[in-house]
C-alpha cells in the first residue's frame, strides 16, 4: 500500500525501559510500514533529560502547545534510588507533573474492553472514564495533631487587612485538625476539559461531590460546573446528544455499580484517585488503560496509564524472555493518531487509528496475548506470546 501522509507532525515524547522498548517495536512493526511518520521527536528518557537538565521535558510540553497533539512514553520519575542507578545530577520531578504544569490540565484514564476479559461488574459493557481533578484539596493540606484543651480557628487575613474566622472547634483533650483549599481557577480549567472531553467523545458526563455537607467547599465546585455548563455547553451538549448532571457522590456511586458504563466520571481530586484505582482493578488490568491529558486549550496528549515495567525490563537486560503487554502503548499512539487526523481532517490517518485498535482487540480476542492477560481471560486455548510475537501477531491481523 500507499504509505499514509502526515500534514502536521505529532509531538513524540520517548520515554524509559520496557516501556521504550515497546515504544519502538511498535513504531517499527505497526506504525512506520503503514504511515509516513510525521513526529517531533523528544527523547524524555531520564539519561537525556539529566544532560538537559530537564529542559527537555519543558520544550516537549512546549512543543504540544504549538501541534496540539503528542503521545508519551512512559518515563522513571526518579528516587534515591533511580539518583544512584542512573546517575543523576539531581531527582528530577515528575515528567507528568512538568508536564501537567505547562498544559493546565485533567487527566482522563479508560480502561479498553475486549471480549475475553470480563469486568467484576457483569453490567458494564461500555468502559468508565475517570476524570480527576489534579489539583488541591487533601493532596496540598495542612495537619496539625494538637495536644489537649484549646480552641481551633478557621483565618483567612485578607491582603485588604479585612479577616473572616469561623471556630472549627472547641477541644477538651488531644485530638487532630486539618486545612485544605482549592482555587476557582483551577476548578474552572477541571470544569471545561471534562466538557470539552466529553463533547469530543460523545459520552455523557457525571459529576460528583458532598455539596449537602460541605455546603461551601463542595458547593463551589457544583456551582462552578453548573455555570460553565449554563453558559458555554448546554446547546452543545444537546446537539450533541449527551447529557451533564450533577449529583452527591453516594448516589453516583450507587449509579455507576448499576450502570452499562460508556459515561465520564468526573471526581474530586480525593475521589479520583480512589475511583480510578477501582475501575482500572474492577475492568482487569492497568495494561489494559489509557490515559489522556486534555487541557482547556484544546491540547491533547495521550499515554499508557503504567508505568516502565522495571521488572520485566531488567529481565529484558538479562537477555531473558519478556511477556510485556503493548495494548496500552498502541492505543496512546492510535488515540494520538486519530486526534491529529481529526484536527488536519486527515480521514486515511482516522481510520488507520480505528483498523489497528481492532486488529489489536482481534488478536486477543483469537487467543493470542501477553502472560498478564492470560492470567485473567475467561478464553480457552490461550497462546502465551512474548512481547515482540504479540505484536508481529497484531500485524499479520492488521
Ligand atoms: P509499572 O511500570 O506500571 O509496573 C508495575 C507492575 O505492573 C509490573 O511489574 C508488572 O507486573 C505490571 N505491569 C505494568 N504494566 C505492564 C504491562 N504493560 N504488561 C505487563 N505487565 C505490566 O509501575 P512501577 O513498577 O511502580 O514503576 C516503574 C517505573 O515507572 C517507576 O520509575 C515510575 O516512576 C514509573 N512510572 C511512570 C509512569 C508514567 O510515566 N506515566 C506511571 C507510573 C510509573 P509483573 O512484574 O508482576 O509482571
Ligand atoms: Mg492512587
Amino acid at each position: 500500500m500507499e504509505k499514509i501522509r502526515m500534514n502536521t507532525p505529532l509531538v513524540e515524547m520517548d520515554g524509559d525501559e520496557m516501556a521504550r522498548i515497546i515504544w519502538q517495536m511498535v513504531k517499527d512493526e505497526l506504525l512506520s510500514p503503514f504511515i509516513e511518520l510525521n513526529t517531533e521527536y523528544y527523547d524524555l528518557g531520564i539519561k537525556h533529560r539529566d544532560e538537559t537538565n530537564d529542559q527537555v521535558t519543558i520544550d516537549a510540553a512546549e512543543a504540544n502547545k504549538k501541534y496540539k497533539v503528542a503521545v508519551k512514553c512512559a518515563t522513571i520519575t526518579p528516587n534515591a534510588a533511580r539518583v544512584k542507578e542512573y546517575d543523576l545530577k539531581q531527582m528530577y520531578k515528575s515528567p507528568n507533573g512538568t508536564i501537567r504544569s505547562i498544559l493546565d490540565g485533567t487527566v482522563f484514564r479508560a480502561p479498553i474492553l475486549v471480549n475475553g476479559i470480563s469486568p467484576v461488574v457483569p453490567s458494564w459493557t461500555k468502559p468508565i472514564t475517570i476524570a480527576r481533578h489534579a489539583y488541591g484539596d487533601v493532596y496540598k493540606n495542612v495537619e496539625l495533631k494538637v495536644s489537649g484543651a484549646g480552641d481551633a480557628y478557621l483565618v483567612f487575613e485578607g491582603a485588604d487587612g479585612k479577616e473572616q474566622k469561623l471556630l472549627i472547634q472547641h477541644f477538651n483533650k488531644e485530638g487532630i485538625l486539618q486545612g485544605i483549599h482549592n482555587l476557582d481557577a483551577s476548578i474552572e480549567s477541571f470544569a471545561h476539559s471534562c466538557f470539552t472531553y466529553a463533547l469530543d467523545t460523545k459520552q455523557d458526563l457525571w459529576f460528583g461531590a458532598k455539596d449537602t455537607i460541605s455546603k461551601t467547599y463542595d458547593g463551589r465546585f457544583r456551582e462552578i460546573f453548573d455555570g460553565i455548563f449554563e453558559k458555554d455547553y448546554k446547546e452543545k451538549f444537546e446537539t450533541a446528544g449527551i447529557t451533564y448532571f450533577y449529583s452527591l457522590i453516594d448516589d453516583v456511586v450507587a449509579r455507576v455499580m448499576k450502570s452499562k458504563g460508556g459515561m465520564i466520571w468526573a471526581c474530586k481530586n480525593y475521589d479520583g484517585d480512589v475511583m480510578s484505582d477501582m475501575i482500572s482493578s474492577a475492568f482487569g488490568s492497568l495494561a489494559m488503560m489509557t490515559s489522556v491529558l486534555v487541557s482547556p486549550h484544546g491540547y491533547f496528549e495521550y499515554e499508557a496509564a503504567h508505568g516502565t515495567v522495571q521488572r520485566h525490563y531488567y529481565r529484558h537486560l538479562a537477555g531473558e524472555e519478556t511477556s510485556t503487554n503493548s495494548v496500552a502503548t498502541i492505543f496512546a499512539w492510535t488515540g494520538a493518531l486519530r486526534k491529529r487526523g481529526e484536527l488536519d481532517g486527515n480521514q486515511a490517518l482516522c481510520l488507520f487509528a480505528s483498523k489497528l485498535e481492532e486488529a489489536t482487540l482481534r488478536t486477543i480476542e483469537s487467543g493470542k496475548m501477553t502472560k498478564d492477560l492470560a492470567l485473567i481471560t475467561s478464553l480457552k486455548d490461550v497462546q502465551v506470546l512474548n512481547t515482540r510475537d504479540f505484536i508481529l501477531a497484531v500485524r499479520d491481523n492488521l
